[in-house]
């Protein structure tokens, strides 16, 4: 039997500027969201209640966990960490004592960031859901989600691949505030991305000069696909004594990439 679902780490040494392609209308609206909630009092007075809950939903690897890291750091918040399938127990009463202790122990160390990915898993809709059992602790995480003051210094941040499978009062304004769709990263997206994963990285002068090249023909790449790239590369680099990143490692680890892909896409079907 799982243990213990909820993990609180200390601040998140991720920020904003190490999410590549939050770009426009959802850099605007998130930097809003965090003026909001860092000065609640403001808000207020101008009869803006502090958002409490948000959803980021889009494909796989397309940076939802880390934007959530991001956000909690933004706001100085210790972060808790979970996934939606740890609450699944067949035993009578366990998934929703879960969700009760996760958001008691937020309580104790505000302000905080309760992040649950892959909420799906908790917050399906009930008829497909199915499952008495499952439909308890959907409603205890309903019921504190409408802690009311107790959770002031309290941020929700759910993150899902099928924002289409959630229940509807799971949805509803006062428990999920925003929903941002975070994308595949389109061309200027995953530029800024491949710029934040060779931050820190030695590469040879032609590949220097074609990130760009690099951007243009990873279409369809997420973000964890670009990370993954260049640690394909790295690898190779070190593995063969080199002192930087060669054109040569990049090729062979956009073949791993591609190839990795289209049999995870394979599997998928
Ligand atoms: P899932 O839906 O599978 O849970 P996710 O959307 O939460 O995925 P992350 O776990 O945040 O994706 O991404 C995995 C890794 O991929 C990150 O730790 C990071 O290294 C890289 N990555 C993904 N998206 C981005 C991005 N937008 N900017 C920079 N790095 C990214």
């Amino acid at each position: 039997m799982k243990q213990s679902v909820s993990k609180a780490k200390p601040l998140p040494s991720i920020s904003l500027a190490d999410v590549g392609g939050i770009q426009g209308e959802m850099k605007d609206e998130i930097m809003q969201t965090l003026s909001i909630l860092k000065e609640p009092e403001r808000a207020l007075q101008m009869g803006l209640k502090p958002p409490k809950g948000i959803l980021l939903y889009g494909p796989p690897g397309t940076g939802k966990t880390l934007l959530a890291q991001a956000i909690a750091k933004e706001l100085g918040a210790t972060f808790f960490s979970t996934s939606g399938s740890s609450f699944n127990e067949m035993f009578v009463g366990v998934g929703a004592s879960r969700v009760r202790s996760l958001f008691q122990n937020a309580r104790k160390q505000k302000p905080a960031v309760v992040f649950i990915d892959e909420v799906d898993a908790l917050a399906g809709k009930r008829k497909q859901h199915g499952g008495e059992e499952s439909e308890k602790t959907l409603t205890e995480l309903l019921v504190q989600l409408d802690g009311g003051h107790s959770n002031d210094g309290i941020l929700f941040i759910a993150a899902t691949n099928r924002k289409d499978m959630l229940d509807d009062a799971f949805l509803r304004p006062g428990r999920i505030d925003f929903s941002f769709h975070v994308p595949l990263p389109d061309m200027k997206g995953r530029k800024e991305i491949i710029e934040i994963h060779t931050r820190n990285r030695k590469l040879a002068e032609n590949v220097m000069c074609s990130l760009e090249n690099l951007a243009e023909s990873t279409s369809g790449f997420s973000g964890a696909d670009l990370q993954s790239l260049f640690e394909t590369a790295s690898r190779r680099a070190v593995q063969n004594g080199q002192k930087c990143i060669m054109k040569e490692d990049i090729d062979f680890a956009l073949d791993r990439t591609v190839l990795g892909s289209s049999t995870r896409a394979l599997q998928d079907a």
